[in-house]
């Protein structure tokens, strides 16, 4: 049991982003990807997730011993497989509530239902514990929502979905303080040994409040360094510029 990512090539029609990565993430642990502006995290994401714009040239990815690039967009999404976007979409007309409750039903046998009393129960539950206003239930996913509301939304979603692997792109970008809290306690919340976390960020800060097992920093579309919790400090005291000077050394 696993999220395997094997050599991984994936790009835009005319420009490989991604050029060979590799990275193993177990259940029961939380990986953070760290990265200047434009090497490629935000793709890794989009990739593993089946977005249209991005084809992959070569490499595997495996999700418990399932090749995942082979299932459509919902498949992945019923295989365990999470996404915290890094901009996250809004869809005038569906309500939250809706949205939600459509998405764990396809996660239910052909016909069977979700039983209406226990979803609200554990809406306003996992509401509570984000400090989102009841209202947020009834709004058109996203909907004018602030920067913040929508990412509180997006950690909503893995509340209510609870997937094996979840990836967080960038959830810490355009949080105050008070939300990076919630936020973090939220995630935190959910940490369990049948789960694994793929944490990406630029700045180490949300790393205070959710502590990786293990850090990597991507460069140029590839790993170029793994470490502990130290490799985030590291990098905010020191920036990337070293990582860089390191990789085309060694390249
Ligand atoms: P990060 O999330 O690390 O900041 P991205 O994965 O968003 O980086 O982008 C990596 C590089 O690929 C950037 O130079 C970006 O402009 C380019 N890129 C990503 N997606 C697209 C796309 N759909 N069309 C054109 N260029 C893209
Ligand atoms: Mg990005």
């Amino acid at each position: 049991m696993s999220l395997e990512i094997k050599n991984l090539k994936a790009g835009i029609t005319d420009r490989e982003i991604l050029k060979g990565l590799t990275l193993t993430i177990n259940p029961g642990e939380v990986h953070a990807i760290m990265g200047p502006n434009g090497s490629g995290k935000s793709t890794l994401s989009k990739v593993l997730c089946g977005h249209e714009d991005y084809q992959v040239s070569s490499g595997e990815v495996l999700l418990d011993g399932e090749d995942l690039l082979a299932m459509e967009v919902d498949a992945r999404s019923r295989a365990g497989l999470f996404l915290a976007f890094q901009y996250p979409h809004e869809i005038p007309g569906v309500s939250n509530a809706n949205f939600l409750r459509a998405a764990l039903k396809a996660r239910q046998p052909e016909g069977a239902d979700v039983d209406a009393v226990k979803f609200y129960k554990q809406l306003y539950t996992r509401m509570d514990q984000l400090e989102m206003d009841r209202s947020f239930t009834s709004r058109s996913v996203n909907e004018g929502f602030s920067g913040g509301e929508k990412k509180r939304n997006e950690i909503l979603q893995l509340m209510m979905l609870e997937p094996k692997y979840a990836i967080l792109d960038e959830t810490d970008s355009g949080l105050d303080i008070d939300a990076l809290k919630i936020v973090s306690r939220g995630v935190n919340a959910m940490r369990s040994e049948s789960r694994g976390f793929l944490l990406i960020t630029h700045y180490q800060r949300l790393l205070n409040y959710i502590q990786p097992d293990v850090v990597h920093v991507m460069v140029e579309g590839r790993i170029v360094l793994t470490g502990g919790r130290d490799l985030a400090l590291k990098l905010e005291e020191r920036g990337y510029d070293w990582i860089r000077e390191e990789a085309a050394a060694n390249a």
